[in-house]
C-alpha cells in the first residue's frame, strides 16, 4: 500500500469537529484498537480514525454507528489463534458457570445462526430456550449494517452481504424464509431510484496507478463509448494498447485445429491469464488491465480457470466457436437490497426472535430500515431466545459418547473470562475451519475436510463524504482501479426500502463504498485467500485510512476531490475470513460430489450440526439459510423429532 501524498494533504492530521458526528448523542472510545489508532484526540474534535461507541435507544452501546476498524474486528477474533493451536484441547476450567440450559445452543449469529433458530422455533414452537453466541459486538455475521451520523442526517450503508438474489438460485426453504420475513423481492424496481446518478449521466470510469502504469490517470467511459477510443487513453505501451483493442475486438481462434471437447478441457485447466499470454498471445503489460476483474468468489485473472472466463463473456474467448447452451452464466434475474444490505434480513430474524429488541413491535420490510433496536434487550433472562454477543465460543463437548450423549457442554470467553453453558442440541453456524479446534474428538477426515477450504478475505470500506461534486465533475458513478488494494469504488445509491432517502444532488454527502480482496498474484488461489487474509489480520486503520485517502485523492483529483476536508467519516470492513470457498476446475481436485470437502466436513456429529455458508460451499445468503434447514432437521431426524 502507497500514496503520494503527505499525510498533512490526506488529512490523517485533520481533526473533526465533534459536532459533525455527534447530533447530541453520547460518544466514548472504547477498546485496544481505538487507542492503537487514535492520534491527537482533544476534548472538542477527534481524528476520524478512531472508533466511537455510539448510545443507542436504551443507554446500550450501538454497534452499527461504530465506525474505523469493523467487520471481523479485532477483539472478535483475537481467540482464533490460540485456539488453532490447540490452547483449548482439554476442556477449560469455568472462571463462570451460568448454570444455564437451553434447548439448543448455536454458535455464530450471522444469517444461518439466525435462520437455524428460526426453524427450530418454527418446528417445535416459541417456549423452546435457545441462545445464538457470537464473537463480534453485533450480530448478523457478513450481514453488517453501517451507519452514520452527519450533520443531523443518518447515512446508511453494508458493511458486508448486500443483496438477495432472487428467484434463482434460491431454494424452497429458503425463498420460503424471505416471505416470512415480509421481504417482497418483486418490489425491487420501486426501491432502486438513481435518479441522481442518471440525471448526470454518471457512469464507469478506470483509474491507473502511478506505481504500475506510470501515471496517475482516470479514464471514463469504460463499456460505454467504443473500446478503441477508451483504449487509447490508458496508460500502456503501444504493444500492450493494440492488444487490448485486439482482444475487445473479434478474436481468432486462439486454440484452432481443437475440438470443442478438447478446447474445454484445456481451459477448464488453465487460468484467464494464461490463456491471454499464452495463447492470445498478449503482452505481460496488457495482463494489468484485468487485474480488478475475474470470476465468481472473487476470483482473479489468475486464478479464474479460462472455462469460467469464457462462460462468463469475457474477453478474448469470441472467435473460439464455443457455445455453451443452457450454461450461460446466470447471475439472479434482479437483485434486491436494502440500504443495510442484508442486515435488515438479519434484523427482521432478530425481531421475531427477540420482539423486545425492537420493542414488542413486529417489524416489516418497510419498518425495520429505520426502527431503533435495543441491544440490552438481546440477552435478556425472560427472553427464551437469547442472543449474546463478543462471545466467543471455544470449546463444545458431548457429555459422554457422542451418539449417547445427555448433553453438550459449551464454554465461551466473554469480556476475558471463561463461560460455560449447557445444552440438549448445539449447531455450529460458524467457520468450518475453527471446528476443529472447538471439537478436537471429531474423526480425523472430518476434521480434515473442513480445514480444506481458505475462506476468501475480503474488504467493505465505506467513507462518508460531505458532497460527490468530484464525482459529478469528472461524470463517474464508479471506479475500478485495477492495481490498488480497493478495486472497487462506487457511488452508494442507496436503494430507498421504508423511506430511506438516498441523495439527490452532488452537494449532499454520500457514502462511497470501496471493495478489496486482498491476495498474492502468482500463488494458488487458497494460498492467495490465506494470504489476503492474514495481509488483513496483520494491517492497522490507520494504514487503511492512509491508503483510503491517498486512493480517493488521487482518483478524483481531476474532479477537485479534497481528501482533508471531504472525507468525514470512515468505516473499514475487513473480513479476513471473508466468502466461503467454492471449488474450481485449477486449484481443486474433481472428486464425486459425496466426497466434496463441505460434505463430509458437515457431517452431524453426535447432537452436534454444523451449519454455515461454508458447510454449502457457496457464499451465499440462500445457502446459508438451507445449510441452517439442514442442520436443523439432521437434529430432529436424529431426536426423532421429524
Ligand atoms: C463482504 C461480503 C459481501 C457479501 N455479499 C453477498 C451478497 O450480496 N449476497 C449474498 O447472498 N451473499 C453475500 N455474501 C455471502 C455471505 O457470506 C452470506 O450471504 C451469508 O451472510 C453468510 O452467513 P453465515 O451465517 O453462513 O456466515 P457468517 O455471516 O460468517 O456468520 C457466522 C458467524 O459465526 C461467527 N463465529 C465464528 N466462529 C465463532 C466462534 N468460535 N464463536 C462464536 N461465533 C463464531 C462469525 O464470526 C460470524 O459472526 C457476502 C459475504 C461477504 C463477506
Amino acid at each position: 500500500m502507497s500514496t503520494l501524498h503527505s499525510d498533512r494533504a490526506l488529512g490523517l492530521d485533520r481533526r473533526i469537529p465533534r459536532r459533525d458526528f455527534l447530533n447530541g448523542v453520547a460518544i466514548g472510545i472504547s477498546g485496544a484498537y481505538a487507542a492503537a489508532t487514535m492520534r491527537s484526540l482533544d476534548a472538542m474534535s477527534m481524528p476520524a480514525s478512531i472508533t466511537r461507541d455510539v448510545q443507542g435507544p436504551a443507554g446500550a452501546v450501538y454497534p452499527p454507528a461504530r465506525t474505523g476498524l469493523r467487520g471481523n474486528h479485532p477483539s472478535s477474533v483475537a481467540a482464533f489463534a490460540p485456539m488453532e493451536s490447540g490452547a483449548y484441547r482439554q476442556f477449560p476450567s469455568l472462571d463462570t458457570d451460568t448454570r444455564e440450559e437451553y434447548d439448543l445452543v448455536i454458535v455464530g449469529g450471522g444469517i444461518s445462526g439466525l435462520a437455524a433458530a428460526h426453524f427450530w422455533r418454527r418446528a417445535l414452537g416459541d417456549r423452546q430456550k435457545i441462545l445464538v453466541l457470537d464473537n463480534h459486538d453485533d450480530f448478523g455475521g457478513h450481514a453488517k449494517r453501517n451507519e452514520f451520523e452527519y450533520h443531523g442526517r443518518t447515512f446508511l450503508s453494508y458493511g458486508g452481504t448486500m443483496s438477495i438474489a432472487t428467484p434463482y438460485p434460491y431454494s424452497y426453504a429458503s425463498k420460503r424464509l424471505i416471505e416470512e420475513l415480509g421481504i417482497e423481492v418483486e418490489r425491487n424496481a420501486e426501491f432502486q431510484k438513481r435518479d441522481a446518478f442518471q440525471k448526470l449521466n454518471l457512469g464507469p470510469s478506470m483509474f491507473f496507478d502511478k506505481e504500475h502504469f506510470g501515471e496517475d490517470k482516470l479514464v471514463a467511459g469504460n463499456g460505454r463509448i467504443p473500446w478503441p477510443e477508451f483504449i487509447a487513453k490508458v496508460p500502456l505501451p503501444e504493444a500492450a494498447r493494440s492488444d487490448l483493442v485486439r482482444l475487445y475486438d473479434k478474436n481468432p481462434d486462439y486454440l484452432a485445429g481443437k475440438t470443442a471437447e478438447q478446447k474445454m478441457a484445456l481451459l477448464a485447466r488453465i487460468s484467464w491469464e494464461d490463456f491471454l499470454l499464452r495463447h492470445a498471445k498478449v503482452t505481460p503489460d496488457a495482463i494489468l488491465f484485468f487485474r480488478g476483474q475475474g470470476g465468481r468468489n472473487n476470483k482473479r485473472v489468475d486464478t479464474t480457470p479460462a472455462l469460467e472466463a469464457a462462460r462468463r463473456g469475457s474477453v478474448g474467448f469470441n472467435g473460439l466457436g464455443l457455445t455453451f447452451p443452457g450454461e450461460a452464466f446466470r447471475e439472479a434475474s434482479y437483485t434486491f437490497h436494502f440500504p443495510d444490505g442484508n442486515a435488515s434480513i438479519a434484523r427482521l430474524l432478530v425481531a421475531r426472535l427477540v420482539p423486545a429488541a425492537f420493542g414488542g413491535r413486529a417489524m416489516t420490510m418497510d419498518s425495520i430500515v429505520k426502527a431503533p433496536l435495543d441491544y440490552a434487550a438481546l440477552d435478556a433472562p425472560a427472553s427464551p431466545v437469547r442472543v449474546r454477543l463478543e462471545s466467543t465460543v471455544v470449546r463444545v463437548q458431548h457429555d459422554g459418547a457422542p451418539e449417547h450423549a445427555t448433553g453438550v457442554r459449551v464454554a465461551y470467553l466473554r469480556g476475558g473470562k471463561v463461560h460455560g453453558v449447557r445444552a440438549a442440541n448445539v449447531i455450529l453456524a460458524c467457520y468450518n475451519a475453527i471446528i476443529p479446534a472447538l471439537m478436537p474428538e471429531l474423526p480425523d477426515g472430518q476434521k480434515a475436510a473442513l480445514r480444506y477450504p481458505a475462506k476468501v478475505p475480503m474488504m467493505y470500506t465505506n467513507a462518508l463524504i460531505r458532497r460527490w461534486t468530484s464525482f459529478a465533475t469528472l461524470g463517474v458513478q464508479n471506479v475500478n482501479s485495477p492495481c490498488m488494494l480497493h478495486t472497487g469504488m462506487s457511488l452508494d445509491a442507496a436503494s430507498t426500502v421504508g423511506g430511506y432517502q438516498g441523495v439527490t444532488t452532488p452537494e449532499e454527502p454520500i457514502v462511497v463504498h470501496m471493495t478489496s480482496n486482498p491476495n498474492k498474484p502468482g500463488l494458488p488461489r487458497r494460498e492467495q485467500n490465506r494470504a489476503g487474509a492474514e495481509q488483513l489480520l496483520k494491517t492497522t486503520f490507520e494504514a487503511f485510512e492512509r491508503e483510503v485517502r491517498g486512493h480517493l485523492a488521487r482518483a478524483l483529483a481531476g474532479g477537485g476531490f479534497d481528501p482533508a476536508a471531504d472525507i468525514v467519516a470512515l468505516t473499514v470492513n475487513r473480513w479476513p475470513y471473508g466468502y466461503a470457498y467454492t471449488y474450481d476446475t485449477l486449484g481443486d481436485p474433481d472428486v464425486p460430489p459425496e466426497e466434496r470437502p463441505h460434505v463430509v466436513g458437515r457431517r452431524r456429529f453426535g447432537q452436534v450440526a454444523i451449519a454455515n455458508s461454508d458447510a454449502g460451499a457457496a457464499a451465499f445468503t440462500n445457502q446459508a439459510i438451507d445449510e441452517a434447514h439442514r442442520a436443523v432437521e439432521e437434529l430432529f431426524v436424529k431426536n426423532g423429532l421429524s
